[in-house]
């Protein structure tokens, strides 16, 4: 069984030490997904769980944090900064539903893990990101790994980036007390927008937000979430 689920899941010329615990990742978010803690269930696809196994999570978290990287929490990645608890990762991803003709913006590259799993997904993925070294580091990794469908900038993602609009699906993987005016016009009718909202030092809350044909925008509360703020934007 084991063996069906590392065919099915792992590229055949993945063999390092770090593919059994990247299938144990992927056992915990589908554990998690099952579980309702008091909110309605949110299964993960099988789409997004063979991504989830396949991209090298290892890769993107610092030397000396790389023991936990298949763990299912948070790590830090520097400058006060982290990547995102897997199952996170994994429902964002999700609620956005991409598809390869898609183009997605993702607010906060952080440490480009989150934009590797969309490069596997979508068409072209444009990545902001603010701090400028972690921005310098995830354009190199994901470069290095092949993500060719990736572009990563420095700036403030409360403006989104207006060159590549409008997108099919936008990420913000920080928190910001109200979702950016920019970030809703540029994203397109039929469009997808999960973001989380809230006050970041107490309660937040990640947020669906979907735009019909005629613009009109729907918002739907998912669960709570605990992500660092969306800085700038003033
Ligand atoms: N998606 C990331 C990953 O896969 O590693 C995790 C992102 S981390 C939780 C949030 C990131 O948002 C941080 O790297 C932070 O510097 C960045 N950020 C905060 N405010 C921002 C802004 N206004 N524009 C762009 N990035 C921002």
């Amino acid at each position: 069984m084991i063996m069906d689920f590392l065919k099915s899941h792992v590229a055949p010329a993945d063999g390092d030490r770090h593919t059994l615990a990247r299938h144990r990742m992927v056992e915990e978010i589908k554990a998690m997904a099952n579980e309702t803690y008091g909110h309605e269930p949110m299964p993960i696809s099988e789409k997004v769980l063979s991504v989830m196994g396949r991209v090298p999570r290892h890769r993107f978290v610092p030397e000396e944090e790389s023991y936990g990287a298949y763990y299912n929490h948070p790590l830090p990645i520097g400058h006060g900064q982290t990547i995102s608890q897997p199952y996170i990762v994994a429902l964002m991803t999700e609620l956005l539903m991409v598809g390869k003709q898609d183009r997605v913006l993702e607010v906060g590259t952080g440490s480009g893990y989150q934009a590797a799993i969309l490069a596997e997904m979508a068409g072209e993925v444009f990545s902001m990101e603010i701090i400028e070294p972690l921005a310098a580091r995830a354009a190199t990794l994901l470069n290095e790994l092949g993500y060719a469908n990736v572009q990563v900038k420095v700036g403030d993602g409360n403006y989104g980036w207006p060159a590549h609009a409008p997108f099919d699906g936008i990420i913000v993987t920080a928190t910001a007390d109200h979702v950016p005016q920019p970030l809703l016009d540029q994203l397109k009718p039929d469009g997808r927008m999960v973001i989380p909202v809230g006050d970041w030092s107490y309660a937040q809350e990640l947020i669906l937000i979907t735009k019909s044909r005629d613009g009109a925008l729907q918002r739907k509360n998912i669960l709570p979430v605990r992500f660092v703020p969306l800085t700038g934007g003033h």
